[in-house]
């Protein structure tokens, strides 16, 4: 099989590049190097199976002739992290939103099976008790620049999934919850890599927020072999499948365990949201994913703990 990865040379997408070379599949990737790097591959340099293409996922020429030769399309590449998307939210609903757009209409033309990564994030904040004109809670407000990245994922979402019920090309959706390994950078707001690096160095570990906000980070280990078996599975097609771990922490809980597995010397201290990312920010108090779906359907189940994840 060929395949193409969009945003392979990113976090998530080099390790299924990893994945994929290692089973004897040959990887085209697309990346414009914009958060990932090609230090990212570099394990894979000289391979022939890898192709390396420095390109945009706005570009609809590059995207319809790499699509082309593709057996499948995993298309990760997108805007991410939240200072990247709070400061840019009009580029981020761009990338986010036509360069999926110019991936899933390619597929269908071809005829090519696609898979596009959405996030936990179109969960939105809604625990909702009555919706209100200002409410937020849900993904799509346009007064919170942070949920361009939620907004968009939705619409591909949706535009993936209407595509390939008209078209009848396989398509699978899949929403990451906190996705975590090697690899993942610190630089764009995403906290575990933030606070190990911090310990790392001895500095303070700055939890954001009162740290009571809860969340389930999931290894990338466990997650990337779920991508090709959900591609093998007719039954998943068309339907949006959470991929996530299963051990909650609380966000101070995860500082505390940062500290005591690196052995630092950190303090830790918090900073409120506003402080962190302006004014009006907002955060989910929980995202837990019920990843009973991905079981049934392909047999998932984490095997690493945040122990493991952080070790
Ligand atoms: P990442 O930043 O490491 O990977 C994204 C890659 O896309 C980068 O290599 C970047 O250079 C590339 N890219 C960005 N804009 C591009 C463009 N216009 N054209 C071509 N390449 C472009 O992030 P990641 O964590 O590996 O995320 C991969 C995918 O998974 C993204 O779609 C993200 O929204 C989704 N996701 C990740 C998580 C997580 O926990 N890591 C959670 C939810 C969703």
């Amino acid at each position: 099989m060929k395949a193409l990865i969009t945003g392979g040379a990113g976090f998530i997408g080099s390790h299924l590049c990893d994945h994929l070379v290692a089973q004897g599949h040959e990887v085209i990737v697309l990346d414009d190097l914009s958060t990932g790097s090609l230090s990212n591959l570099s394990q894979l340099e000289g391979s022939a199976k890898l192709r390396f293409v420095q390109g945009d996922i706005l570009d609809r020429e590059l995207v319809d002739e790499l699509v082309a030769e593709a057996d499948t399309v995993f298309h990760l590449a997108a805007a991410v992290g939240v200072y990247n998307i709070v400061d840019n939210p009009l580029r981020s609903l761009r990338i986010n939103l036509h360069g999926t757009e110019n991936i899933v209409e390619s597929a269908v033309k071809h005829r090519v099976p696609y898979m596009i990564a959405s996030t936990s994030e179109v969960y939105g904040k809604n625990d909702a008790d009555g919706l209100k004109e200002n409410d937020d809670r849900i993904y799509g407000s346009p007064t919170k620049s942070r949920w361009s990245y939620a907004a968009a994922k939705g619409l591909d979402e949706l535009v993936a999934y209407v595509h390939g019920v008209e078209s009848g090309v396989p398509c699978v959706i899949t929403r990451f919850f906190n996705v975590v390994g090697p690899r993942q950078t610190g630089r764009y707001g995403m906290v575990v890599p933030r606070f190990v690096d911090q310990a790392l160095s001895d500095e303070p570990i700055t939890v954001y927020g009162t740290g009571t906000q809860r969340r389930c980070f999931g290894s990338v280990f466990d997650v990337v072999p779920q991508l090709t078996k959900l591609m093998d599975t007719p039954e998943a097609y068309n339907q949006a499948v959470n991929l996530g771990g299963r051990e909650e922490v609380s966000i101070k809980g995860l500082a505390d365990r940062v500290v005591e597995l690196t052995g630092s010397g950190s303090a830790i201290s918090y900073i409120d949201y506003d402080q962190a990312y302006g004014e009006g920010y907002e955060d989910m108090q929980r995202r837990y994913p019920d990843t009973s779906l991905a079981t049934r359907l392909i047999g998932f189940e984490p095997t690493r703990d945040l122990n493991d994840i952080i070790g």
